[in-house]
């Protein structure tokens, strides 16, 4: 099918693009990788008047170190580009994630960016950046920039705190403090590869690594499973202060949809999707705990100080 009729333009600079998001963000429409839009644009299930085409600005692309220590990832940084980065390869979990998202061709056109602006309650993105503790930078042409953050970032299915003429430019992540591991698990769908369910997992001790001493840091965030990737702190709370030992992690991960109402598809029904969600929470946890207990590296990150 073809997309409806609709207006063109292409912003040679930031100072471009938040102009006509300003001029046009009710009926106007952001395309960065187009892998999400334009399928919807075919579809008819997204009609924008005006297209703005934001691809072409190169200082929303790469990988960068803040001068205070957080890692910078631009908007328009495509998975091709985070499987370039040492700096993201380094987050465990980025590394088992980032290369199953998708095909090659997704992989190349798709942006970071695209991919949280468009909040598929089932993306594997938000709920890396829930674990992580990332920070979203948007930018408007009327009020400037502000930071969010990312667990207050998702609203809804393909809903964000963005207003319709903010540009999302950054992503910002926690320059790491003690002693970490993470990992990410999911249950994909065959035929879309989607999440059925996905769960990101960061553990951590802030004082640095000490064997088997316990954990004082831990972030856990699924997606796939409600109607928006969330933080499951009901996990948190039950396994901060273990060692992760095994039955701390098995009881905990019972608790992975507590306080969740969990969707139901015809891929997967209420109880196999928490059973799973079980499942992909334990495999995580028990993971990024051999990464920070056992593992020198790549897994584990370590502070310089
Ligand atoms: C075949 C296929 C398989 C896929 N498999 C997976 C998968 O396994 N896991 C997964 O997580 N995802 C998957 N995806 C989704 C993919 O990750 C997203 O399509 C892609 O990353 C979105 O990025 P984009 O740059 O293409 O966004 P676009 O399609 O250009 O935009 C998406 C939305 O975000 C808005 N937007 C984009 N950039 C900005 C910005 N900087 N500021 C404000 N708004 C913005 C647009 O207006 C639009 O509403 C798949 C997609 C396809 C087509």
């Amino acid at each position: 099918m073809n997309p409806a009729a609709f207006a063109y333009e292409r912003a040679e600079t930031l100072d471009d693009a938040l102009r006509l998001l300003g001029d046009h963000g009710f009926d106007g429409k952001v395309v960065a990788g187009g892998q999400s839009l334009l399928p919807l644009m075919k579809l008819r299930l997204a009609r924008p008047e005006l297209l703005i085409d934001i691809g072409r600005l190169g200082a929303l692309r790469g990988v960068h170190e803040l001068p205070d220590g957080r890692l910078g990832i631009g908007a328009l940084t495509t998975y091709a580009d985070l499987l370039d980065s040492v700096l993201v390869l380094q987050l465990a979990l980025m590394a088992d994630a980032v290369p199953h998202i998708a095909d090659v061709q997704v992989r190349n056109r798709g942006t970071i960016g695209g991919s949280i602006a468009h909040a598929d309650p089932a993306g594997d993105v938000p709920a890396l950046l829930l674990a992580l503790g990332a920070e979203v930078v948007a930018r408007s042409a009327a009020r400037g920039e502000r930071s969010i953050a990312i667990e207050e970032f998702f609203l809804g299915p393909f809903a964000t705190a963005l207003e319709p003429d903010e540009l999302l430019t950054e992503i910002r992540m926690p320059a790491p403090s003690g002693a970490s591991g993470s990992a990410y698990q999911r249950l994909a769908q065959q035929a879309s590869g989607f999440a059925i369910a996905g769960v990101a997992v960061v553990v951590g001790q802030t004082g640095g690594s000490s064997a088997d001493g316990p954990v004082d840091d831990v972030r856990v965030a699924v997606t796939g499973v409600g109607d928006t990737p969330y933080r499951a702190t009901a996990v948190e709370a039950a396994l901060e202060g273990t060692t992760l030992d095994r039955p701390s992690i098995d009881a905990a991960a019972a608790r992975i949809t507590d306080g969740v109402a969990v969707q139901s598809d015809i891929h997967a029904d209420r109880d196999y999707r928490s059973a799973m969600a079980g499942v992909m929470a334990r495999r995580a946890l028990q993971s990024a705990r051999e990464r920070l207990f056992e593992e020198p590296s790549p897994g584990r990150v370590e502070s310089g100080g």
